[in-house]
């Protein structure tokens, strides 16, 4: 493709990408195909000779879209929101076009500079411990490409702490020991298994009526584990939890971790992004506490994947875990202590620049926009919760303090179960089933950009009319 080439198709793509958001209430919500439709409309083997650029789109438009889930619709009340907005977009083609490597200050300096700065802008905009800034005695922050990588880094900065780097403490077997509760997402078991921590290391902590973390059962468990000769050194603690937006009592946990020196992870990867707003502070508390934190731009504020913040207060810990220096990889710059190399705050070497898309999306859509977004989905939300709370049929099964709740129907699991089959083949929109109690349960989401109460409200009056 040649430059001229280029910037034709690249207005060509830009018009296909404004026409897609701007028209996306037009389509399903969900992908509408059956599995292998979208592999057997397309040639099994690689082309010998390139084609034009406009039989590809045109491909896209004939394969793909049909193919694709549509996670910016607004009747989108599935997992969580995934959104993006036009600035981060343009940040992520403008990241594509530069290229750069951003491993090593010197591999390309402004891409860690202003990695920097957005952390510090982040740590102010949501209020964080100042334990976090990068300005800190001891702390800092980074982009991580997800909360589930920022998990894993957590994980190896306290095992690092925990072992002096040397893991097989006792001989052969690990006696590390990592709690956190049922309710924990996935990624911290995972991230727990790569660090080579069994599930017989993993406790799970027993969980109160509003499915959060018991402390008083947390600092059993730690004691009865050091009595036994183990070494607790890591607990997660959850700040809206996928589930259900449980939010475990953080100072509580926190004061235990440090009484017994445990590394405090804080996943508050959703819900985490509510304390732009100050009435959601609450989200927060505890923090001053954490080892670490993480929270997802990626999530609910308008930058689209990947983009994880993720800040420790401990950064010895984090380099002595993940810094590896081969000689190829040296630099005055870095040997002077006057530079972050933010290769040694992640698993892989490689890094794109990340911070491009929220410095476009913090600068062009401005904060307020992000506020008033997260108000208004909280908003819609509790007015949802109003009127299920209102109806018979149905029971709200956990605290709805945000944007997600979670109902069942009071005929039991059967009756919940058809009636999340039935909305998700309605125009309702895309919901997810979970399970809480033993009990079925179907979770609304309110999180895409594009909702007004006006979707929330048919969404409301076709559960209504299919329960
Ligand atoms: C979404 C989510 C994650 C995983 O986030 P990724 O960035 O997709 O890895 C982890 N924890 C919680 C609480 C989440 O909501």
């Amino acid at each position: 493709m040649t430059p001229e080439e280029f910037r034709r198709h690249g207005h060509e793509v830009i018009d296909w990408i404004a026409d897609y958001l701007d028209g996306i209430e037009d389509r399903p919500v969900q992908a509408e195909v059956d599995p292998g439709d979208v592999r057997a409309a397309l040639p099994e083997h690689p082309p010998t000779e390139p084609e034009s650029f406009d039989a590809v789109l045109d491909d896209v438009d004939r394969v793909i879209l049909p193919g694709v889930t549509n996670w910016q619709h607004p009747q989108w009340f599935a997992y969580f929101p995934a959104n993006n907005s036009y600035p981060s977009i343009l940040g992520e083609l403008m990241s594509a076009g530069l290229g750069v490597q951003g491993m090593s200050w010197v591999t390309s300096p402004a891409c860690t500079e202003l990695e920097t700065l957005m952390l510090d802008w982040m740590q102010e905009l949501l209020d964080l411990p100042e334990q976090f800034r990068s300005t800190s005695e001891s702390g800092g922050g980074v982009l991580q490409g997800s909360a589930s990588e920022a998990t894993l880094v957590a994980i190896l900065s306290a095992r690092h702490r925990a072992t002096g780097g040397a893991v097989n403490v006792d001989g052969d077997t690990s006696r590390l020991v990592a709690y956190s509760t049922s309710q924990s997402h996935s990624s911290i078991e995972k991230g727990l298994r790569i660090a080579a921590i069994g599930t017989d290391r993993i406790r799970i902590v027993p969980l109160d009526d509003d499915f959060a973390m018991r402390p008083d059962a947390l600092d059993e468990m730690i004691r009865a584990d050091i009595e036994a000769g183990l070494i607790p050194f890591f607990v997660n603690s959850n700040h809206g939890t996928t589930s259900s937006m449980a939010f475990d009592p953080t100072g509580a946990i926190g004061a235990i971790c440090r009484e017994h020196d445990v590394w405090l992870h804080v996943d508050g990867a959703m819900a985490g992004i509510a304390a732009l707003v100050p009435e959601f502070r609450w989200v927060n508390a505890g923090l001053e506490f954490a080892d670490s934190y993480a929270t997802n731009a990626h999530k609910w504020m308008g930058v689209n994947f990947d983009c994880t913040t993720y800040w420790t207060g401990d950064r010895a810990s984090l380099l002595g875990a993940l810094s590896i220096l081969p000689e190829y990889l040296r630099s005055a710059a870095a040997e002077a202590g006057a530079v972050i190399d933010y290769r040694d705050w992640q698993v892989p070497l490689g890094r794109r620049f990340r911070a491009l898309k929220l410095w476009f999306t913090i600068r062009c859509e401005g904060i307020d926009a992000f506020r008033r977004m997260i108000r208004d989905h909280v908003s819609m939300t509790q007015q949802l919760a109003g009127w299920i709370g209102d109806d018979e049929r149905f029971e709200i099964v956990a605290p709805h303090p945000l944007n997600l709740v979670c109902l069942a129907h009071v005929a039991g699991n059967e009756a919940t179960d058809a009636l999340i089959e039935a909305a998700n083949d309605s125009d309702a929109g895309h919901f997810t089933r979970t399970v809480l109690d033993g009990r079925s349960v179907l979770r609304i989401s309110v999180g895409a950009r594009t909702t007004t109460p006006v979707h929330v409200e048919h969404a409301w009056t076709t559960l209504a009319s299919l329960a």
